[in-house]
């Protein structure tokens, strides 16, 4: 019997020094975990380096801001005169580096934020041109890809989309090819959603808008930065985005967040996207925050940290399903732009095991057994397992599988290092248990 932490500093760990707080793992999983964990040492300082740099950036921006007590109260009914609601815009704006913000738990999830972003700024007859391939899922149905009511299709708005090279860059030559008079919009989404491809590093967008500007300086680039917030230094608005989007219950909202997106960008921009959420003539000016004010400060004062905490995880999994044989995106040691991590295990059995582990390790709903389901907008069953305090929040530690090769699990989130290494560490005894690894 051992409680202490002796297991981390011996040079060898032995069955004796697991901590026995850890008995429902496997001695044998402990053990190649903690392995692993002492591997990664340098990364993880890395990580906290980059929390770090990106704490004192919210810090200097809510000291600039003068934040107090007060701007926590809140409003009701029109929400005229909410300073705290107006506060918290101009530290996104700050934080972004843009001219303004619209950070309101009115816009109820990402896909909202990102249809607001381009329905406000799209006219009839314009051409919104995705410039990074398919677009998210969801986004299917707000552009019309799929024939969807209300889509922008709908509003004579039309599609083009530029495919990435096969190893998954811009495609310079297509994107000045597909870019016309017309086009109004060009969108990038930096995370790779439930593609295989890399997601796309700050940098990488940031030549683009370059590009973009140089041979059509009247196109405005929207970014759907969902999963990148605080991975990085900069973020796309550093680089000139003229929109920045993404949800609250994702990175920004720093796992307290219970609702919202933001939309950072050009004061033109966000006008027309606070025209478009409440009325033409009211724009900003309405907006209850009700109660929520608190908790979209304090998340968004936490996200750099809590993120640091998903992308310890996402590494740790990369490397320690990577020892273990099976192809990993990103790959351990590549740099990272998000906090997704997928695993092909390339059986259904493998992705059905991993999603168990995770779910087992949840603070909510851990004697909950996932299943392989159909569900709307996919062409597959699709497994889930997440057991969060906010319904559906993705910063929290989550995993979800399409059953369909090459049987990858999307893998994010978790509010603190040490509970996603726990469902990591979850997952891999599942596995073990069914004989799907060898340790
Ligand atoms: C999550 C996500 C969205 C949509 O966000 P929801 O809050 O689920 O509507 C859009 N794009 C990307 C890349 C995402 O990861």
């Amino acid at each position: 019997m051992n409680s202490g932490f002796s297991a981390y500093e011996a040079d060898e760990i032995t069955d004796r020094n697991v901590p026995d707080v850890f008995t429902s793992l496997y001695k044998k999983v402990f053990r190649f975990g903690a392995e692993t964990e002492k591997e990664l040492k340098d990364r993880f300082e890395k990580i906290d380096r980059m929390a770090e740099y990106n704490q004192l950036k919210v810090l200097l921006a809510m000291r600039k801001n003068r934040i107090s007590a007060e701007h926590f109260n809140g409003s009701t009914g029109y929400g005229y005169n909410d300073a705290g609601r107006d506060s918290l815009e101009d530290v996104y704006a700050d934080v972004f580096h843009t001219q303004a913000a619209l950070v309101r738990p009115q816009i109820t999830c990402g896909t909202h934020a990102l249809a607001l972003a381009l329905s406000a700024n799209l006219r009839p007859g314009d051409e919104l041109v995705s410039i990074s391939g398919k677009p998210y899922d969801t986004l299917e149905e707000v552009i019309g890809i799929r024939p969807s009511r209300g889509s922008l299709a709908e509003y004579q708005v039309t599609y083009r989309q530029i495919e990435l090279t096969a190893d998954g860059h811009f495609d310079y030559d297509a994107i000045r090819d597909g870019i016309t008079s017309k086009t109004k919009i060009a969108a990038i989404q930096r995370s790779k959603g439930y593609l295989t491809r890399p997601s796309l590093p700050v940098e990488e967008i940031g030549e683009a808008i370059r590009f973009v500007k140089s041979i059509a300086p009247h196109v405005l680039v929207m970014v759907d930065n969902c999963y990148g917030e605080f991975v990085c230094e900069k973020e796309p608005s550093d680089y000139g985005a003229d929109m920045t989007v993404g949800s609250l219950i994702k990175n920004p909202g720093g796992g307290l967040a219970p609702i919202g997106g933001y939309i950072a960008g050009t004061k033109e921009c966000i006008e027309n996207c606070a025209v478009r959420l409440t009325s033409p003539g009211l724009g900003k000016e309405v907006g209850a925050s009700l109660d929520v004010m608190r908790s979209l400060y304090q998340g968004f004062f936490l996200a750099p940290t809590v993120t640091a905490g998903a992308l310890k995880g996402a590494v740790f999994a990369a490397d320690l399903y990577e020892k273990l044989g099976f192809k990993v995106v990103p790959e351990s040691t590549a740099p990272r732009t998000d906090i997704i991590q997928a695993v092909e295990f390339g059986s259904p059995e493998g992705v059905i095991a991993f999603c168990e582990g995770i779910q087992a390790a949840a603070p909510v709903d851990s004697y909950v057994t996932p299943e392989p389901w159909a569900m709307p907008g996919y062409d597959s069953n699709v497994i889930m397992a997440a057991g969060a305090f906010i319904q559906g929040a993705s910063i929290e530690l989550s995993a979800d599988g399409p059953m369909k090769p090459p049987y990858a699990v999307y893998f994010q989130g978790g509010l603190t290092w040490q509970h996603a290494k726990a469902g990591i560490l979850m997952s891999l005894q599942k596995l073990y248990e069914k004989g799907l690894v060898k340790l």
